[in-house]
């Protein structure tokens, strides 16, 4: 696999990942808060309830109220039963002194049942004057609600709530929970638990809702286990939205992140990098075979090793503009590694080629000069290659760069001679030091009488304007005796080296010092 492939495989399943962590939060956010509304809605529920109890026995009493209270004698006793059997929420009506002593009750056997009684200061005040207690009895808790009749008098009710909150949980939760019923203070009134009463298990939740009318408070407590599966059905359709948002998200994200570098984008990245190296190839002397200099060409040397040829970039390079910054990055990386052979031999000569929009182009020259002079390097070390294969826009103005860099001391070659569409009028304009004859004359040099003639025709115009002659791709040792007899003084050309890295062509130029016979076998040959 490559690594756009691994990348987008990555990015796809990291998306899909997050989006399904998120939905997985989001349900759990949204199924809580759901769940917490519901158990509100549950406690309001078992209050409104109780509340309406209240409502109707604070009713009842009222009533009797209007009717001037009734008396303890059995004929008024009578017609308050009547009320209680009316009345669901009602167990029992008392009549009470001020602080609540009972006098007497509608049915005096529940007066049996109660466990404690309190009195007027143990109760809490609610609306329509009705002050609410508890009403401890043998078989549980009821609510007492009192009104008063007149200074001396009270009536008493006594309230049945509990009976009204067993149903009100749903099914799922009604053994793993319980509600309850107290007074505001806190004392208890009435509790619907799990049957047999167990005690609730683990970490519980407690959600409660307080009367606006009645000191009176509903509390609702379930186990969080039993919490966590109910409600649970939104789970999945979040989680289904989730993964296909996050599969959507993640193709896009792929495709756009993630998607193929232009080949400008690469060569950025390869200069960025310093991927774009120099490389170079020996200029040598052919009779004596003594390496005189080097031209730099360049290569893309990528992180897994492979050199890439300069006619895979260099058009691109020329195209985009990025020439500029690579041709001095190239330079600067040239200088520093042959700095010790330049430095301890003023004779060696570094060729370094340039674009013909380059060399025209504003503050081309002055940096050239701060390069050279940075590295401490004698301006006539440098010879500027250009190219005769594309003419010069404004010719005069490429002359007149010329003429000043040879003012500076760098030297100027002609590149690919004869092979140009710019003639030999482009010669005589520029001025340059020295032409480079193409390799194209090279290949049948001694072998291709028209070939040889064009080579000696170009000797003879490079002599008549003082310009040295170097010839380019020589391959084989026949071609450097057949060269040297047209008049060519220095060539280049694998017959001594492929253009290679600092490494080697340094070891190549301390080879040949340490055995100057050896190029001279080969010049000889
Ligand atoms: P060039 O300036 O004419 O460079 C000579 C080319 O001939 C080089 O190709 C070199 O490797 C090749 N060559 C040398 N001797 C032989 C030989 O004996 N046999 C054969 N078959 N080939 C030989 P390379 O390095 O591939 O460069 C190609 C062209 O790319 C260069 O042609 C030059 O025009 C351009 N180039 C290279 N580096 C740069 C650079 O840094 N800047 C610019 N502007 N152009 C560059
Ligand atoms: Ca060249
Ligand atoms: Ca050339």
């Amino acid at each position: 696999m490559r690594w756009p492939v691994i990348a987008r495989t990555a990015l796809f399943l990291a998306s899909l990942a997050g989006f399904l962590a998120g939905g997985e939060i989001a349900a759990d956010v949204l199924i809580g808060s759901q769940r917490d509304r519901q158990l509100e809605e549950l406690a309001r529920v078992a209050l409104r309830r109780s509340e309406t109890s209240v409502d109707f026995g604070v009713a009842t009493l009222q009533e009797l109220v209007a009717q001037g209270g009734p008396g303890c004698e059995e004929g008024a006793l009578q017609a308050v039963r009547l009320h209680v059997y009316q009345r669901g929420a009602v167990k029992d009506i008392r009549l009470a002194d001020h602080d609540a002593a009972v006098q007497c009750s509608a049915f005096s056997e529940t007066l049996e049942f109660d466990k404690g009684w309190v009195g007027r200061k143990d109760m809490l005040a609610g609306d329509g004057g009705v002050l609410l207690f508890p009403v401890e009895q043998f078989f549980g808790t009821a609510l007492g609600a009192m009104i008063d009749i007149d200074p001396q008098r009270s009536l008493i009710g006594i309230l049945g709530v509990g009976g009204e909150l067993f149903d009100i949980m749903p099914a799922e939760l009604r053994e793993r929970s319980d509600v309850a019923i107290t007074l505001s203070d806190g004392r208890p009134i009435a509790r619907a638990a799990p049957a047999g009463d167990a005690a609730l298990t683990g970490d519980v939740a407690s959600i409660s809702a307080a009367s606006a009318h009645y000191p009176l408070r509903a509390t609702i407590r379930v186990e969080r286990a039993a919490l966590a599966a109910w409600n649970r059905e939104p789970y999945w359709p979040i989680m289904g939205l989730a993964g296909l948002l996050g599969a959507a998200f993640g193709l896009l994200l792929a495709r756009n992140l993630v998607r193929p570098r232009t080949p400008l984008e690469e060569l950025d990245r390869a200069i960025a990098h310093g991927e774009i190296k120099p490389y170079y190839q020996p200029i040598f002397d052919l009779e004596t075979g003594a390496i005189s200099g080097a031209e730099m060409l360049a290569r893309w040397v990528k992180a897994d090793g492979t050199v890439v040829p300069p006619a895979r970039f260099i058009e691109l390079a020329e195209e985009s503009g990025r020439i500029r910054v690579m041709t001095w990055q190239l330079l600067r990386t040239a200088l520093a590694e042959l700095h010790g052979l330049m430095k301890q031999d003023k004779t060696f000569r570094l060729s370094i080629n340039v674009s013909p929009q380059h060399f025209v182009a504003d503050g081309f020259v002055d940096e050239l000069r701060g390069c050279v002079s940075q590295a401490g390097v004698a301006t006539r070390q440098i010879t500027l290659e250009l190219t005769e294969r594309e003419s010069f826009a404004d010719p005069e103005r490429a002359a007149a760069v010329v003429a000043r860099v040879r003012d500076l001391g760098f030297k100027v070659a002609i590149d690919d001679v004869g092979i140009g569409h710019s003639g030999l009028s482009q010669i005589q304009l520029l001025r340059a030091d020295s032409l480079k004859i193409d390799k194209f004359f090279v290949d049948t040099v001694g072998r291709d009488e028209a070939g040889d003639i064009m080579i000696g025709m170009l000797v003879r115009l490079a002599r008549e304007m003082r310009m040295s002659v170097v010839a380019e791709g020589i391959e084989e040792p026949a071609q450097i005796a057949a060269l040297i007899a047209c008049g060519v003084a220095s060539g280049q050309g694998y017959v001594v080296s492929p253009p290679v890295a600092a490494k080697s062509f340094l070891a190549i130029v301390e080879e040949r010092r340490r055995q100057p016979d050896a190029g001279q076998a080969v010049a000889a040959a």
